[in-house]
């Protein structure tokens, strides 16, 4: 009960604010637990989307901008970290495990699954949300002080993105790609990465259709600012987009 009221209260949050919030997967097969760190991170400020077992994980994140995932490693229907390694083909959001055992941590934190942090249970949901925290600043330091606040400016509620002051008229497609190359500079995405991420359908379009999006988005881009090319091309491997502009 007193949950659900926290929760309807929070809804009245100023909208502009609710906007800036990250969202948080929260995957956990045992209830009392997901409710523990929901409440915890909601009474925190971040929204939670909550899931029992793992192989609806993909698709959410096809639908949803999930900016950091809690993943249970002992899952009903998939081993947590197998999940991390289908999830780190497509995507390169932070991850968080949640561990019963602390024999499983090595395997974790090395490079073989590729977790940001890990927390064993019990945790206490105040360290727990401390540590998103602590993720969140390392992964997405760069969007605000290098791309937002210079070259670009994302205005999400009309799809529009600025650069250098002046908005650039992009396809569906093309804005979809530029935002994803704008979250993290210098990260570079994979055509499979950034068709997976920016497509609806990826499977009906053709790997090329990447790089003449690319193509398209790096001539709108020259006819406001000739002198720079702001997307790296790794040739046979994709795409970043420049982190010092
Ligand atoms: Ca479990």
């Amino acid at each position: 009960m007193s949950l659900r009221v926290r929760r309807s209260n929070l809804s009245f949050c100023n909208l502009e604010m609710e906007t800036m919030k990250a969202k948080i997967l929260i995957v956990e097969d045992e209830p009392a637990i997901t409710e523990t760190i929901q409440y915890a991170l909601e009474t925190d400020g971040f929204v939670t989307h909550c899931l029992s077992c793992g192989k609806p994980v993909i698709s959410l994140l096809k639908k949803e901008a999930i900016d950091l995932i809690i993943l249970d490693i002992g899952l009903p229907d998939i081993n947590g970290m197998e999940l991390c390694k289908e999830i780190r083909k497509t995507h390169s959001l932070p991850i968080i495990f949640l561990t019963a055992r602390a024999d499983e941590v090595d395997r974790v934190v090395g490079l073989e699954i590729g977790a940001d942090d890990y927390v064993v249970k019990p945790f206490s949901p105040r360290e727990l949300s401390a540590r998103i925290r602590a993720v969140l600043r390392r992964t997405q330091q760069p969007v605000v002080a290098q791309s937002l606040n210079q070259a670009f400016q994302i205005d999400e509620s009309r799809r529009q993105i600025s650069y250098f002051g002046t908005p650039v008229e992009l396809s569906r497609y093309e804005y979809n790609l530029l935002k994803i190359l704008i979250h993290r500079p210098g990260h570079v995405y994979s055509r499979d990465q950034l068709m997976e991420m920016a497509w609806d359908e990826p499977e009906a379009s053709m790997d090329r259709t990447v790089d003449a999006h690319i193509k398209n988005i790096r001539a709108k881009m020259k006819t406001i600012k000739p002198e720079i090319d702001p997307i790296i091309t790794y040739r046979g491997v994709g795409y970043a987009l420049k982190e010092d502009l």
